[in-house]
């Protein structure tokens, strides 16, 4: 099976004045192309830090990430960028959507700067996909939580990521609204094949996952594959 992200002997420690604090150590493991993988742990265990150099946002101070077949140490910026707008999405818990623009804008403005020229049309389409066809025009403020992280998904499905990195994507959604926007993630693995790479205190979550990955005070506890895999 491919691989689509490997992680080898990663290790992140941040400096604040004198003070090192080590937030991730001697951290392996790898993600399947297709896969549906989940990483658990207890606040402040590294889980975010990881997903951040994943995602090659941030670096490691030793280890080697690769991403879709890159060796992000082997990337500079801009390269890095480009990577992260082709290949891939992301999903926070508090939605990250801007306040001055509609759900269709969110939606289609990132798109219209990577440069589709259909952006309009393909966020309008995204949009009715996640089922906010009647939101296009509503700014987030005029939304519901659970709208909002759908808008959240429609712009995370933009660029037809291969891979999508979701920070709590349930964390601030009631039960019900949740499980919509899981059945959407869900729905994305099985049809478009994209790997999921998700964050989350919801262990009921984390069990429809292939893959669940332990942390604990920065450090990998378990990583054991479920019986959905
Ligand atoms: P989790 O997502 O599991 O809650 P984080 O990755 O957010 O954990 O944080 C892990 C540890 O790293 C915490 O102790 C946190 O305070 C610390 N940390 C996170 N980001 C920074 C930063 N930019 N500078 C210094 N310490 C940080």
């Amino acid at each position: 099976m491919a691989k689509i992200l490997k992680i080898n002997g990663l290790e992140k420690t941040y400096t604040s004045g004198s003070k090192q604090l080590t937030v991730l150590q001697n951290i392996s493991f790898e993600v399947e192309k297709g896969q549906t993988f989940s990483i658990v742990g207890p606040s402040g265990s590294g889980k975010t830090t990881l997903l951040g150099l994943c995602a090659g946002l941030d670096e490691p101070n030793s280890g080697v990430i690769e991403l879709c077949g890159y060796t992000l140490s082997n990337l500079n910026e801009d390269e890095c960028a480009e990577l992260r707008n082709k290949e891939v999405g992301f999903i926070f818990q508090n939605f990250q959507l801007l306040p001055t623009l509609t759900a269709l804008e969110n939606v289609s403005v990132p798109l219209e700067l990577q440069g589709a020229k259909d952006a309009a049309s393909r966020a309008k389409e995204l949009l009715e996909k996640v089922g906010l066809g009647n939101r296009t025009q509503h700014y987030p403020s005029q939304l519901s939580g659970g709208e909002q992280q759908r808008v959240a998904l429609a712009r995370a499905f933009s660029n037809r990521p291969s891979i999508l990195f979701a920070d709590e994507p349930t964390g601030n959604l009631d039960e019900e609204t949740g499980e919509k926007v899981i059945q959407l993630l869900l729905e994305l693995n099985k049809d478009a094949g994209t790997t999921l790479v998700i964050i989350t205190h919801d262990l009921d979550l984390a069990a429809r996952t292939q893959q669940i990955l332990r942390l604990k005070g920065g450090q990998i506890l378990t990583n054991e594959t479920t019986p959905n895999s």
